[in-house]
């Protein structure tokens, strides 16, 4: 049985194959990525306003392109996203630099919890995928290391 369904954005009908839109419109948009990327290839100075209007894409889309984390923001599109937790501006993706090290913070004090447990993982939906910034795992054996010098000197 083939699930039909209507396309939400042209209003067409076409079998559904785990896309929500049509493959006519899944090849557009395609079309549309490609178009902003080289055009940001070229200018990559460029303002949301101008690569709308040198590309035609809807400036929804190149949003959405940067928010999937399939564009990062260069020049005058840098801060046009907003992190999803605290809502300050962000160049892609969901989160800003400060959640995301939050977040790896929860992760890191889960993972502890767990004990040598080499891979943690994190009990938060938002948390999708990106790994613990290398601050924090610097910063974790700086700690690390500090107790140990202390130790040491306190043997004395
Ligand atoms: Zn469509
Ligand atoms: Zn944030």
């Amino acid at each position: 049985m083939e699930d039909i369904r209507n396309c939400p954005r042209c209003g067409s009908v076409f079998v559904y194959r785990g896309r929500d839109i049509c493959p006519r419109c899944v090849a557009d948009e395609e079309d549309q990525f490609e178009r902003v990327r080289r055009f940001l290839r070229t200018s990559p100075s460029a303002t949301l306003e101008e690569v709308v209007e040198a590309t035609g894409v809807s400036a929804e889309l190149v949003l959405s392109f940067m928010r999937q984390g399939r564009l990062v923001a260069t020049g005058g599109l840098k801060g046009l996203l907003s992190c999803q937790r605290c809502g300050a501006p962000i160049d892609d993706g969901q989160l800003c630099g400060d959640c995301s090290r939050e977040l790896a913070r929860e992760v890191d004090r889960a993972a502890s919890a767990v004990r040598e447990e080499g891979t943690p993982s994190s009990g938060s939906p938002a948390a999708d995928g990106p790994a613990p910034p290398e601050g924090v795992v610097r910063g974790r054996m700086y700690v690390a290391d500090l107790v140990k010098r202390r130790l040491t000197r306190d043997d004395k």
